[in-house]
């Protein structure tokens, strides 16, 4: 049974799966109306320290964060033009793994909810990236101890396995993030977002494999064979799931907020302080 158990950490052997991301239907939406999603925004601001004035923010989606730093010299970046129209400042098509800019070009580089999200052959170039573009600081976020599994869907059509929203690894660790940018200090991290409702391994494991429960999402799309059709099992496989869903309500769970948000700042950067501005009123 546990060989079947896939593991939190990172699964970079799964394909990138381009078109998940040019869907307009993940864009057209205000993040902004999801109250943990605007808490998040305004810790993000909160956290750009003083004197940071030229932002980059990369893998920014549809601007849901850059948009709201139109006091700042803020250039939105992602490799999907689709989310990109809904940027109101500068927006550049890139890709995080070869950035456009030259050394040290803004004060601070900004990554939110994509890292999780590179693949192998991404994530060790990206992270250079965003180091080497940052004069002095990156602002960083990635979900927090994610168990990738829980959000698995399986494909209909192909039976292909994948996570609905195209995670590939998962951060189990502040220092995990703080040790990808060696040339950084970390000097602000908080958490913020729902808490996270995980289940045992083993309850989910029964509850996918023999249940036939797993995650569906409208935008969920099979990265093998471009599917949107996501398995369910009806009856009596769905009530094996139920079963297992009741028993894992019961059990005392760890809680965990579900973002980490990191403030690190260039090793060796002048002296002067970090005063963290205020955050936006809600
Ligand atoms: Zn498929």
């Amino acid at each position: 049974m546990h060989k079947e158990i896939r593991p939190d950490t990172a699964d970079t052997t799964r394909p990138d799966n381009v078109r998940l991301y040019d869907q307009d239907a993940l864009w057209v939406r205000s993040y902004l109306d999801d109250p943990h999603y605007r808490t998040k925004a305004r810790l993000v601001r909160g956290m750009i320290p003083e004197g940071a004035q030229s932002i980059l923010d990369v893998a920014c989606g549809n601007g849901a964060i850059a948009n709201l730093l139109k006091d700042y010299w803020t250039v939105g970046g992602d490799r999907s033009l689709t989310p990109l129209r809904h940027v109101t400042g500068p927006a550049v098509q890139l890709s995080a793994d070869s950035l456009p800019f030259p050394d040290r070009a803004f004060d601070l580089v900004m990554c939110h909810q994509a890292l999780e999200h590179f693949s192998e052959a991404v994530f060790h170039p990206a992270i250079h990236e965003l180091a080497r573009v940052a004069r002095r600081y990156l602002l960083i976020s990635v979900p927090y101890r994610e168990r990738l599994a829980q959000q698995d869907a399986r494909c209909a059509d192909c039976r292909h396995i994948y996570h609905v929203w195209g995670h590939l690894r998962s951060f189990r660790r502040v220092r995990e993030v703080r040790n990808l940018f060696p040339g950084f200090e970390l000097r602000i991290h908080a958490f913020c977002g729902p808490e996270n409702s995980y289940m045992t391994p083993q309850g989910l494991w029964i509850r996918q494999r023999l249940g036939g429960r797993w995650a569906v999402t409208p935008t969920a799309l099979c990265p093998k064979c471009g599917s949107r059709s996501q398995f369910a099992a009806g009856f009596p496989r769905r009530a094996i799931a139920a079963v297992v869903d009741r028993i894992e309500d019961r059990l005392p769970r760890v809680p965990a907020f579900w973002w980490l948000v990191c403030l690190l700042e260039r090793t060796g950067a002048s002296g002067d302080s970090i005063v963290a501005r205020q955050p936006l009123a809600p």
